[in-house]
């Protein structure tokens, strides 16, 4: 019984120890799956954002660029062309016609929103689009006169300025003529770099681009609200910042923290010493990892509570088992003890006279052969009336002590009661065999040795009956038998032993 709880007990643990062992693991390998899931999927991204910030800036840079030199190339044909006919001494009128047809050609042509060519030449104001100017006009004064003699160069991108009525940014392309004092000049609307800024960007998604002139002023923006500013004096903030470090510091990728958010901008140079920016609000860019990120994690704290609840109602299921079984256990010991308890005398622990009849009828039922004897104290109650009664309980000890001792495990020794014991000997089946062992009991009884009964012995009547297991007997008839011959073995006195 003992081995078996034991052997329960370690089955139990083990399973306890594999299941956690099992929860352990699958936790782990999902913890360590997702943070490197998760660790690919956000390097990616990040590589991605770069690439498409690059190649927004590239792009548009190409469109620019290719937008800007057409129109600088039509400036540079028309001054050529007019540096020819002043050299060849042809007039301002035969000039003024070649502008005339230039800028027709130009507007149905090419660019619908220039105001077409124009310039001072030989001191004259000419204009191709035919535009009289006022009486004030000092054509000598204007910004993209005074801005080519300064800088020298025949082709000149003249500083941008938004034009209030149409909301679109205007840039003057000139070109100094051979006399060093006249220019030729052309108005053309950046509309179009607007219109590549606005395909390449996509502020819903974070993505914004912008051209910046050398000076801060934005050419192009995703945003038109910022057409004309000029971001090194007039801006502040998140596009001051941008800026600055375009344009003061020469960077030409950098990551920035701002109110608005975090971006990532990268640039890209023009010909023109313009610059393309093109920048990504990477809260916005990250949303979606961030958002895979949550799932991911919410999905591993519901894996992880599931196998804890698994674990936890697998170790009380397994607890409340053990704790079932220690119980049946307990249970079994208890009822073992009382049932030995119920079936055996209580001064002696001998069987008392039911269970004792019980067993004996078991064997006999069972047809196993055996002696039957019974055996009465002599003269009991004179020992009870001269020594006292505990004299007596210790003489009723000592016989059931020597009948205990007579008698092998097997063999059924009972207390029939008072000074009456009775004895089945499994096996005998010859009287000489019973005579052996019963002058052994008588043996016993001569040599107990009992202080208060001094020189007097103690002594007993038997009386036995063989059973060869062939007829059908029962207790009551074996000991109806014995106690007649232990009746017999009374009339002789000291230990005697009679047959039935
Ligand atoms: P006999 O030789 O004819 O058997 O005479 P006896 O004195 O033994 O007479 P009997 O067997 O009739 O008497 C048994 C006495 O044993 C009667 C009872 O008072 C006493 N007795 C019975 N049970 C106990 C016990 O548990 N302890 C003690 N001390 N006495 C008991
Ligand atoms: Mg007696």
């Amino acid at each position: 019984m003992r081995d078996q709880d034991q052997k329960f007990k370690k089955t139990a643990n083990m399973i306890r120890i594999r299941s956690l062992a099992v929860a352990i693991v699958v936790i782990t390998i999902v913890v360590v799956a997702s943070v490197y899931v998760g660790q690919r999927f956000y390097a990616t991204k990040k590589e991605v954002l770069q690439q498409q910030c690059e190649l927004n800036a590239k792009e548009s840079a190409r469109e620019y660029d290719r937008c800007l030199l057409t129109r600088a190339n039509i400036v540079t044909v028309a001054g050529y062309a007019v540096d020819m006919m002043m050299k060849s001494g042809r007039d301002n009128q035969a000039i003024l016609d070649y502008m005339t047809a230039e800028t027709n050609y130009i507007v149905a042509t090419l660019d619908p929103s220039t105001t077409g060519i124009y310039g001072l030449i030989n001191g004259e104001y000419l204009d191709g689009s035919g535009w009289v100017p006022d009486k004030d006009f000092v054509p000598s004064e204007r910004p993209w006169y005074v801005e080519t003699l300064q800088s020298g160069h025949e082709i000149t991108f003249v500083e941008p300025y938004l034009d209030m009525q149409t909301q679109t940014v205007m840039m003057t392309v000139t070109d100094l003529l051979g006399d060093e004092k006249s220019v030729i000049a052309m108005d053309v609307s950046l509309e179009p770099i607007q219109r590549i800024i606005e395909e390449v960007s996509d502020p819903a998604e974070g993505s914004q681009a912008f051209v910046l002139d050398s000076g801060g002023i934005i050419v192009a923006h995703s945003d038109k609200s910022q057409l004309g500013v000029n971001y090194l004096t007039a801006a502040d903030g998140l596009w001051h910042s941008i800026a600055t470090n375009i344009l003061e510091k020469g960077q030409m990728q950098f990551d920035l923290s701002a109110e608005e958010g975090d971006f990532s901008v990268y640039v890209d140079k023009l010909e023109e010493g313009w610059c393309s920016v093109s920048l990504i609000n990477t809260d916005i860019w990250y949303q979606p990892l961030q958002r895979t990120v949550i799932i991911i994690g919410a999905g591993l704290v519901l894996i992880i509570a599931f196998l804890s609840v698994v674990f936890l109602r697998l170790n009380a299921k397994n607890q409340a088992l053990q704790r079932l079984h220690t119980r049946i256990v307990q249970e079994e010991r208890r009822g073992d003890e009382l049932q030995m308890l119920s079936e055996k005398d209580r001064m002696t622990g001998l069987y008392d006279r039911v269970s004792g009849e019980r067993k004996i009828n078991e064997l006999l039922g069972a047809e196993v052969e055996g002696v039957f004897l019974e055996l009465d104290i002599d003269n009991f109650k004179s020992i009870n009336d001269t020594y006292g009664h505990q004299v007596g309980d210790q003489v009723i000890l000592e016989v059931a002590d020597a009948l205990h001792g007579t008698f092998r495990s097997n063999d059924i020794t009972m207390r029939l009661g008072g000074d009456e014991f009775g004895a089945f000997a499994v096996g005998i089946t010859k009287q000489e065999m019973a005579e052996a062992i019963i002058h052994r009991l008588f043996q016993r009884l001569e040599s107990l040795e009992i202080a208060e009964l001094g020189d007097r012995k103690v002594s007993a009547s038997v009386g036995a009956v063989l059973f060869t297991g062939k007829e059908a007997k029962s207790f009551e008839e074996l000991y109806a038998s014995v106690d007649q011959a232990m009746y017999t073995s009374k009339k002789i006195s000291g230990n005697s032993l009679s047959f039935a």
